[in-house]
């Protein structure tokens, strides 16, 4: 099958129909339009209202969100960053989750103008991984000591759903020794990929991937449509209804975003909200994560550099504090695009989630030819840390590293664990398989210096665990102290 066959026959115009209401899109750009034009100039008080909902942990209604968007006055920012910390740590607590992404291939039958896997850049040099070379890259990625890979592919048959569910497996199967004699494996594999059938979704869901994430980019269509010349992802509504195709396919752990730098990213902000409250009404469970990917420069596309709606430094924060307040109990993922100083800013203001370490070469980890590379990847890299590095920078913020993996395998997704966060529950579990991974971690990967570090950060942790009454009332205490002290002694991947 060519890539041009290919490309036609992937939408399914009924698998895009099936989701519209009397023939509409959830996203109104009037409707959006109109609320960012008429919520401006709210007083500090009702501000300070709005600010208090989202601190008992409600989600924020299109007109408060707004409203946050538009505040000037840089006082009520410096509250608002004090209140979306104060949001991640009710919900969340002191908690990152790490991930390394892995790119399986770079070709790509679409024409993205901001990304170098397009399929006009005649600069890229493509390459697909066969699984020996996929096994390879993965333990690498493990050697770091990473357990969540999200990976990523671009939009081609050859890398079709077959080829993602066999690589899927694949990496699932590779065990690999850490220094201190232990095997580790990758305990969950995130995915980032083209939209879907629900047929080929649920080939996905049968090889056990943890989250779908796919991101609309921009949801403003005419921006959409100008930057997406050709190819399956030029249809605006294929790509919008992505993540509801994959709820009907059993997969019920899904991820948006948008790529900051296309269009107004107050506008965007608001897209991402109208998308998860229409995942909420349809299907009682919002994403799990939202990521604001901003555009970096990437080969051979003037757009990664020049476009007019590049977000600063300043407002990057500013987003990513009103999406922290505005969708309380949804995970915010900051990726390693950004510079290691900026990095550590916004998480301060609401990220769950980060990766460190990255590669994203196509075969990068795993070493490949390094004059070769240059021209094997999507975009650059703000921060190439190793996990180790940023692990330690974490610590010291007193921020503990997770690499839990335990949600997904006691059932804890979708409506459950959306309950449990919006109680503030989830946390409490994830605060105990923190610490037993973080543990893990430091065993098996640490340098002498971050151990120092990460070990009187789990003193603190424990002394809490053994404090608080939730764990006491679900008689989680001694439990925890027992599979503390056996994966002390050596036992891997106990969980709660
Ligand atoms: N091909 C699939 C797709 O487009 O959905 C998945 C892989 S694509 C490599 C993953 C994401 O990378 C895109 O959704 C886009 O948001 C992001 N991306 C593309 N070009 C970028 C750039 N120049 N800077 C930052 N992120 C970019
Ligand atoms: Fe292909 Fe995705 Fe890059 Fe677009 S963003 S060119 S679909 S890899």
């Amino acid at each position: 099958q060519t890539a041009k066959n290919w490309s036609e026959s992937v939408i399914k115009q009924d698998e895009i129909d099936k989701y519209l209401i009397n023939g509409k899109d959830f996203i109104d750009e009037n409707e959006i339009n109109e609320k960012l034009k008429t919520n401006v100039n709210h007083s500090k008080e009702d501000i300070r209202k709005i600010i208090n909902r989202s601190l008992n942990i409600n989600r924020l209604s299109f007109d408060e969100t707004a409203a946050l968007l538009n505040v000037k006055d840089e006082a009520i920012w410096e509250e608002m960053y004090a209140a979306a910390a104060e949001v991640k740590r009710r919900v969340y607590d002191n908690r990152i989750v790490f991930f390394a992404p892995l790119y399986c291939g770079n070709l790509c039958v679409n024409n993205c103008k901001y990304c170098g896997f397009r399929n006009e850049n005649k600069d890229e040099v493509r390459k697909v991984l066969n699984f020996d070379e996929v096994k390879k890259e993965a333990e690498a990625v493990i050697d770091e000591g990473h357990k969540r890979m999200i990976v990523v592919y671009g939009e081609h048959p050859k890398t079709d759903a077959n080829y993602i569910a066999e690589s899927i497996k694949q990496i699932y199967s590779v065990e690999k020794k850490a220094k201190s004699g232990k095997m580790n494996r990758i305990r969950r594999i995130n995915i980032n990929a083209a939209p879907m059938c629900v047929s080929d979704l649920k080939k996905l869901h049968e090889v056990g991937i943890g989250t779908y994430q796919v991101f609309q980019e921009t949801y403003h269509k005419a921006t959409y449509n100008d930057v997406h010349e050709s190819g399956p992802k030029s249809d605006y509504r294929w790509r919008l209804y992505a993540l509801h195709r994959a709820m009907d396919a059993g997969i019920d752990d899904v991820a948006i975003g948008a790529l900051f730098g296309l269009y107004d990213w107050k506008y965007e902000v608001m897209g991402l909200l109208y998308h998860t409250a229409d995942l909420e009404k349809r299907y009682g469970i919002g994403p799990h994560t939202i990521s604001f990917p901003r555009m970096t420069p990437a080969s051979g596309s003037d757009l990664s550099t020049n476009s007019k709606y590049l977000v600063n430094d300043e407002d990057f924060k500013k987003l990513v504090t009103v999406l922290r307040l505005s969708v309380p109990y949804t995970g915010l993922i900051i990726t390693a695009r950004e510079k290691a100083e900026l990095r550590k800013e916004i998480i301060k203001v609401g990220c769950t989630q980060t990766d460190a370490s990255t590669k994203i070469g196509i075969g990068e980890y795993s070493g490949v030819d390094k004059a070769e590379l240059e021209n094997k990847q999507q975009f650059t890299i703000g921060d190439p840390r190793p996990l180790d590095d940023v692990v330690r920078e974490l610590a010291e913020m007193g921020k503990i590293t997770s690499f839990c993996t335990a949600g997904y395998r006691c059932g804890r997704t979708g409506e459950k664990i959306m309950t449990l966060l919006e109680k503030t529950e989830e946390g409490k579990f994830c605060k105990l398989n923190a610490v037993l991974t973080f543990r893990e971690y430091l065993d098996d990967y640490a340098s002498e210096e971050t151990r120092k570090v990460g070990e009187k950060l789990i003193e603190k942790e424990l002394k809490e665990i053994e404090n608080m009454k939730f764990y006491k009332a679900h008689k989680l205490t001694d439990l925890m102290t027992d599979y503390y002290e056996r994966v002390s002694n050596g036992e891997r991947d106990l969980f709660i």
